[in-house]
């Protein structure tokens, strides 16, 4: 009888255990500065470029995700949030200068502890070393666009005469190929330092745009009347604060030859000729991470592993592309806040998918967790996405976002801070500090009627009702998040 028993027992696990599905692998394909209206799955003024041929790929054969949001938005600060699934007073990383704390609870540690194999390579932008990886490999800081170094549990390694952007691809595929255990599922972060500023790519990429008229942006000649002090006072402009050396490279011998044509007393003519520059080299360095992804597409398909592995494309946040006349980050408004986000998932995910729900970053950490099978710790602030990937976007789903900048003073670009709360029409932002108006200053926009975010209607009776809840909405996230009310400005309640 006994006998019978341990029988039937050992076949009903054997058949448990056939029938339990085999966990995904993850590949995690990231940028820094990529922003969406860079990005061919999203059309706009580039999409007759074919600029992302390989991202679009992704897009093609899963999710884009049309309103994917950051919480602050700054490299650094949004990779702690990434990796936390906290938002920044929480992971306790509010800019570029702080230290993150590696010891803290993150995605990839429990990933790890729950039988993954995880892997970091690229730019983390965190110093002091990873944890939770069996394998990183990270550029130092920022990082150099040429001749890398790298840093690993053993110490440094210099890839002379080669661009980052292919080092880090080689090297992710070797992982994948020959360094890790291939009797578990992969959790692995490839995460370009390109197209960060100040652009180098290499000439192969820079022929792909070669002689091309990049469209210039409506916005580009700006004058920022309809918005306040902090639009009117930072350091963003093509025109003031992109360098002529560094960021735009006027020194090179074709660029000489076109300031030499045209008048480089009018702004106007200056900041459309620095305008297409920039875009040459940012948009060349983008065509570079865009053919790497296409050889890590191509490696998944080849090795087998594309049908059971999930791939995410996205960037640390959005960017101003001339928008408003600025490069960089930073604001609330929609270029720098919003970042791209498409995902495969074969048999999952429905091919050519879009989605419009208000997603955030820290919502990814507990997507990964939820991917394979785990339960996230309560005190990460996010949602999983999986409901919204397999198209069953949760009826009780998020209908606003917080959002908090920190980094004033500070080194770069002088955007004061301010925290805001979004919907998907409305969006109220309150700057704050010593030295704007009166300590704080209001703005709210209506990005059905003004999508470009030209106006402020703060003050305009209209919309008294919306901005009333919007306030009350961000009290609420405040309260909801736990983000106390001392930061430098007034206390809202
Ligand atoms: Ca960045």
């Amino acid at each position: 009888m006994l006998i019978r028993i341990l029988a039937l027992l050992f076949a009903l696990q054997a058949c448990l255990m056939a029938e339990e599905p085999k966990r995904p692998n993850i590949l995690w394909l990231f940028s820094d500065d990529h922003a969406f209206q860079a990005v061919g799955a999203y059309g706009g003024r580039f999409g007759d470029l074919d600029l992302t041929p390989n991202i679009d790929r992704i897009a093609d054969g899963g999710m884009r995700f049309d309103r994917c949001y950051v919480g602050n938005s700054i490299c650094a600060p949004a990779r702690a949030t990434l990796l936390t699934g906290k938002h920044s007073h929480l992971n306790g990383k509010f800019d570029n200068k702080d230290t993150f704390n590696h010891d803290q609870q993150q995605f990839q540690k429990i990933l790890r502890q729950n039988g993954y194999q995880t892997a970091m390579v690229g730019k983390i932008h965190l110093s002091g070393k990873m944890q939770g990886f069996d394998y990183w490999e990270v550029l130092p800081g920022q990082g150099r666009y040429w001749n890398p170094v790298f840093i690993t549990e053993q110490g440094e390694t210099t890839y002379k005469g080669e661009h980052s952007t292919d080092v880090i691809t080689r090297n992710a595929v070797d992982w994948l190929e020959n360094k890790r255990d291939k009797d578990k599922p992969f959790m692995a972060m490839v995460h370009y330092k390109a197209p960060h500023r100040n652009w180098q790519p290499t000439k192969r990429w820079k022929e792909k745009f070669k002689d091309k008229f990049f469209p210039e942006p409506e916005t580009l000649f700006d004058d920022y009347e309809g918005r306040g002090f902090a639009a009117k006072n930072q350091e963003m402009s093509i025109l003031k604060d992109m360098t002529m050396g560094g960021d735009v490279k006027a020194g090179q011998p074709e660029r000489k030859a076109e300031l030499a044509g045209i008048d480089k007393d009018d702004p106007k003519a200056l900041t459309r000729l620095k305008y297409q520059w920039y875009m040459r080299d940012y948009l060349a360095c983008i065509a570079g991470v865009d053919e790497n992804v296409g050889k890590l597409l191509d490696y998944l398909e080849e090795s087998g592993l594309a049908e059971n592995t999930i791939v995410m494309y996205s960037s640390d946040q959005g960017f101003y592309l001339g928008e408003h006349g600025w490069f960089d980050k930073r604001f609330m408004y929609e270029e720098s806040y919003r970042a791209p986000l498409v995902v495969k998932w074969p048999g999952v995910i429905e091919p050519g998918s879009v989605n419009d729900d208000l997603v955030q970053n820290i919502d990814f950490a507990e997507t990964f967790l939820d991917l394979a099978g785990i339960e996230a710790p309560d005190d990460m602030q996010g949602e999983s996405l999986v409901p919204l990937f397999k198209g069953e976007t949760p009826t009780d789903w998020r209908k606003s976002l917080y959002y908090h900048y920190y980094e004033f003073p500070g080194f770069w670009h002088a955007v004061r801070r301010h925290e805001g709360v979004s919907t998907a029409r409305y969006k109220l932002i309150r700057f704050y500090g010593a030295d704007v108006p009166d300590g704080e200053e209001w703005e709210f926009y209506d990005l059905e009627k003004d999508p470009q975010e030209m106006r402020s209607v703060y003050k305009d009776p209209q919309y008294e009702s919306e901005i009333a809840e919007l306030k009350q909405e961000l009290i609420r996230l405040k309260d909801y998040y736990g983000v106390p009310d001392d930061f430098g400005g007034k206390p809202l309640k």
